[in-house]
């Protein structure tokens, strides 16, 4: 297991690429199969971020039933069930460093 400062930097870098990444996609890439890892990683990376020019930003989730948006997340999160439908098929989250 590579130490975490490895692994955020690698995260920043294939997040700074011209297109969003699905936190699916992050996992694979990595091969990290705990969403909760990356996450965190992504917690921290924004705040870091926020210290340089940069920042993080997130496509929010979105409920694949009734499209309720995960609008004021204030840490990058995967909701497991919508609030407003309580449907579990929730889409990824993307995210980007501008
Ligand atoms: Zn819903």
């Amino acid at each position: 297991m590579e130490d975490w400062n490895t692994r955020r930097e690698r995260i920043v870098k294939i997040l700074s690429a011209s297109e969003p990444v699905s936190l699916e996609d992050l996992c694979q890439e990595l091969r990290i199969f705990d969403k909760r890892i990356i996450l965190d990683d992504l917690h921290h990376i924004a705040l870091t971020l926020k210290k340089k020019d940069s920042k993080l930003v997130m496509v929010p989730p979105t409920c694949q039933r009734c499209g309720f948006i995960f609008k004021g997340l204030k840490k990058p999160k995967m909701p497991s069930r919508c609030p407003k439908c309580k449907n579990e098929r929730i889409s990824s989250p993307l995210f980007q460093i501008k």
